[in-house]
């Protein structure tokens, strides 16, 4: 029996792939269904660190560490931007940090 192994960085490629995807999925179902979007950004950071993929930073700055709730900037998040760092501010939970802009 021929088994096809796959390589770690084809398993790294698909799993950032899931994430972007989760990632789109919540953006989708943010105003109907927050609860499904804090949902997504989990799964897709559970796929990050089984996989051993980063988050890419564009994405990074879409939710929050502390409470893993999805932000969109202006309803439950807020990103002041300065120069090439960012302080991002989660208005579910009060959390802040600071994060990278240059992409
Ligand atoms: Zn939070």
């Amino acid at each position: 029996m021929t088994k096809k192994r796959i390589g770690k960085k084809q398993v790294q490629a698909i799993a950032l792939e899931r994430i972007y995807r989760l990632f789109e999925l919540a953006e989708q179902e943010f105003e109907k269904h927050p609860e499904r979007s804090k949902r997504y950004v989990e799964l897709a950071r559970k796929i990050g660190t089984r996989s051993n993929v980063t988050i890419p930073s564009k994405l990074k700055k879409r939710f929050c560490k502390k409470c893993g709730a999805f932000l969109v900037y202006g309803t439950n998040g807020e990103l002041e931007e300065k120069e090439k760092i960012g302080n991002l501010k989660c208005r579910e939970c009060g959390a802040e940090r600071k994060v990278k802009l240059c992409e």
